[in-house]
């Protein structure tokens, strides 16, 4: 015992002596020390101040030891000061009374005072440290009882809780102190398909294992709950058993969350459906699956939804989508994806099928229930239909990105076929497919080597072009050029302008007609850039001409235009710079368009061909007759020529039905003060019939092929010499129609496209 003992002692004695002899002793060691000589006294005393020891004589009037001890015990204020008797040595009797009684221990009569300090220092440290103890669990407990996480421990075999804050109440709904009497109701609440896996993690438990998991778990509501459970295993010696301590803790708010992005990162807006990634991974989940599923893709391409959506506006071909995707989604089975992968295109994969007349009997009904009347919102009813395109599955495939391009082609192909198609994939289609991509790539690749070549010349030098001899303004190297066709006045034969047709010089292919290479640029949105470069080509040639041959300065150009041009905003603006560029007079020009930009291009359209008209352009309506025969809607457009297709023109000998739907042109042409082409002429006899027929400008083979620019313009030079020796005007025009037959047969048949005429 030090002396720095510490604590306050009561000593309780009705022997005065006794009480000097012990209280010295203590404040000695240094003890604070207080004495009662009675029951009562004591407890005055402790009621005053509580003490940290008391020192109990047994045998005292009154109260005696063993009273106060029994008071004391039963008071929640006191009942922790330990108690130590004073008892006489053989009286082993009231010891074990004492000790019965609460007491921590006993002095025997007559006092040692090394004993006496011994075991009064010893209670009192015991008392600090069970003090200190209680003080840190009742920390812990507050700590454990405020957190928001599970905190326990359970024996594994079987599972039972051992600890389990309160907590888990708000969480699962079940009090902690039921949980640890019967921990059953926590695992039958796991859901089921989360279960197996837990049970699985503590089956074979290891010494300082260490387990996480996240599992789902029904509270007392019936929702289901995540928790996220971290725990540590160790074997408990005193035990005999496993156990773990764990924290676990609600994830649900996160798993929401996160169920929420995987939802938003699979799925379509607008329809609910999944969407392109999704569907991928579903496919590609099947492409590398063991088994030998029975599947195919679907690929859907709605008829006239663009139309739908320009004519009545964004909002209803939205609300057209979602019935088609709900149509979509009834059409299948629950087995079956359908995605849509943006715009109008969906996509379906149909699994496990039986057989391969299976795929026909869904694309069946699907077409079926697709080609009814849609109504949409404020009456409106819209009619569809869509163009489908199918892969079986096989082995050859490998990646779900492959069977989607063929099912593409396929849809392509069936699009090809007219609206309500449905094509199944062939290989063959693979390769035309593949042969118009690189085609594509050729084209953006050659309209690249025009524009750059373009670029290179200055402005002066496209001003100076026709200065000196004959030359092609546009490079004879470049892959595009034109070829232009003469086109005459029937009446004298007189040449007046020249219709500028595209040719592509393949590098490897060779002549690419512009009936193959037109379409695909129409259909790639290419035809926007190469129309401007062949407007600029055919503007920079007709310059060239008139400022040579002044005799040609009326000399006209013919251009054809898609509608696809028409649609592109800038379209006014560069037809207005190109002219500029070139000092063109609009009134030089002829735009050539067609029956179906007129049916098609809409007010947007109309307006446009208006103001073409307002600068001073004349507008031919290509290919007349074999179109939308809109004879009624004729007048309304600002048209100033027809020209007769060439189909007509072919045909045409007395007494058949040709013959008189030229003659009904051209009295219509006529009657609306326009005036009338042929084109396609090639004999004579046609000639003939259309001049019997008023027809006032004609162009075709019998007068002249297309010309390379080296060749028109060698005819052009050729006539003028003839003019300026012309006695008279019928001599020149003998002159003109002999060099232009000598021409004709002289050129070669390199810029003429049979094949496409
Ligand atoms: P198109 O505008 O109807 O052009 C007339 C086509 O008939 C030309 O074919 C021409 O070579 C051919 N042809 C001329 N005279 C005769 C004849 O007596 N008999 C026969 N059988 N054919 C004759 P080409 O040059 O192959 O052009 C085909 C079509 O390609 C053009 O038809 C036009 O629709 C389109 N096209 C050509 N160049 C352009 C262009 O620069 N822009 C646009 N948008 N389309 C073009
Ligand atoms: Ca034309
Ligand atoms: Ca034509």
């Amino acid at each position: 015992m030090t002396n720095n003992e510490s604590g306050f002692v009561l000593i309780v004695d009705d022997t005065p002596t006794n009480l000097a002899v012990i209280s010295e002793a203590l404040s000695d060691a240094g003890f604070e020390t207080a004495v009662a000589t009675s029951g009562e006294r004591a407890l005055k005393q402790i009621d005053r101040r509580s003490p940290d020891l008391i020192l109990l004589d047994v045998m005292m009037p009154g109260i005696d030891g063993f009273e106060l001890c029994r008071r004391l015990k039963a008071d929640p204020l006191h009942q922790e000061v330990p108690i130590i008797f004073m008892t006489a040595l053989a009286d082993v009797n009231s010891k074990v009374q004492g000790f019965e009684l609460g007491a921590v221990d006993y002095i025997t009569k007559p006092f040692q005072e090394r004993e006496v300090l011994a075991r009064v220092g010893t209670h009192l440290n015991l008392k600090a440290t069970q003090e200190k103890l209680k003080q840190s669990e009742a920390r812990l407990e507050t700590i454990l009882n405020s957190l928001d996480e599970i905190v326990w421990s359970a024996k594994l075999q079987p599972f039972q809780f051992i600890h389990i804050n309160p907590v888990v109440e708000k969480v699962c709904g079940i009090p902690a102190q039921t949980l640890l009497e019967n921990s059953a109701p926590w695992l039958n609440n796991i859901h089921p398909e989360d279960l197996e896996r837990i049970t699985q993690l503590f089956l074979n438990p290891q010494h300082q294992q260490r387990i996480v998991a996240e599992y789902r778990l029904k509270d007392a509501q019936g929702e289901i709950r995540w928790l996220k459970t971290k725990a540590k295993i160790r074997f408990c010696e005193n035990q005999q058993q496993f156990i773990a301590d764990g924290i676990t803790h609600d994830i649900s708010e996160r798993k929401q969350a996160e169920s929420q992005l995987h939802y938003t990162a699979c799925h379509d807006d607008l329809t609910g459906l999944v969407n392109r990634s999704y569907f991928i991974q579903a496919v590609d989940q099947v492409l590398t699956q063991q088994t030998q599923e029975r599947f195919a893709v679907l690929f859907i391409d709605l008829d006239r939804f663009k139309t739908v959506n320009d004519s009545l506006g964004h909002h209803r071909g939205d609300q057209l989508l979602i019935k088609i995707a709900k149509i979509l989604s009834q059409s299948v089975r629950p087995v079956d994806v359908v995605a849509r992968l943006g715009g109008d295109e969906f996509t379906i994969l149909l699994r496990n099928l039986c057989d391969d007349d299976e795929v026909q009997v869904i694309i069946g009904r699907l077409q079926q229930k697709l080609e009814t009347s849609f109504e949409l919102d404020e009456n409106i009813t819209v009619a569809m239909s869509a163009s489908i395109g199918v892969v079986v599955g096989s082995s050859k495939y490998s990646s779900a990105l492959d069977l989607l391009r063929d099912a593409d082609i396929a849809m392509y192909q069936a699009k090809k076929l007219g609206k309500a198609c449905h094509q199944l994939f062939s290989e063959d289609m693979y390769e035309t497919a593949l042969k118009k991509i690189n085609l594509e790539k050729d084209m953006r690749l050659a309209l690249r080597h025009c524009q750059e070549h373009r670029s290179e010349l200055t402005v002066g030098e496209v001003e100076g072009a026709g200065s000196n001899q004959a030359q092609e303004p546009s490079g004879s190297k470049l892959e595009f050029m034109l070829y232009y066709q003469p086109i005459f006045a029937l009446s004298h034969l007189a040449l007046i302008g020249f219709e500028a047709l595209a040719r592509w010089h393949h590098p490897t292919m060779g002549m690419i007609s512009p009936a193959e290479f037109i379409p695909l640029a129409e259909e790639t949105g290419l035809i926007v850039p190469m129309g401007e470069e062949i407007l600029r080509q055919a503007l920079a040639q007709l310059q060239d001409w008139q400022t040579r041959y002044p005799s040609w300065s009326k000399l006209t150009m013919s251009i054809n235009l898609s509608s696809r041009q028409l649609q592109d905003p800038d379209f006014l603006a560069m037809v207005d710079q190109a002219v500029l560029d070139y000092g063109i007079h609009p009134s030089s020009i002829k735009l050539e368009i067609t029956e179906s930009l007129l049916m098609q291009g809409g007010e947007a359209g109309f307006a446009i061909l208006n103001e073409l008209r307002a600068r001073g352009f004349s507008l031919s309506l290509d290919d007349f007759g074999t179109g939308y025969s809109s004879l009624s809607y004729l007048h309304r457009f600002p048209i100033n020529t027809l020209k007769i297709d060439r189909s007509f023109v072919q045909k045409l000998e007395p007494g058949v039905s040709s013959f008189e739907i030229v003659r009904t042109i051209t009295e219509l042409a006529r009657s609306l003060r326009m005036d009338v082409i042929a084109e396609g002429v090639e004999t004579t006899q046609q000639s003939d019939h259309l001049k019997s027929l008023d027809c006032e400008m004609v162009q075709g083979y019998f007068f002249s092929k297309p010309l390379a620019p080296s060749a028109a313009d060698e005819y052009l030079a050729e006539i003028q010499a003839k003019l300026m020796l012309a006695k008279d005007s019928s001599e020149f025009q003998g002159a003109q129609a002999e060099h232009l037959k000598m021409l004709t047969e002289d050129i070669s048949e390199e810029g003429d496209i049979a094949a496409a005429a």
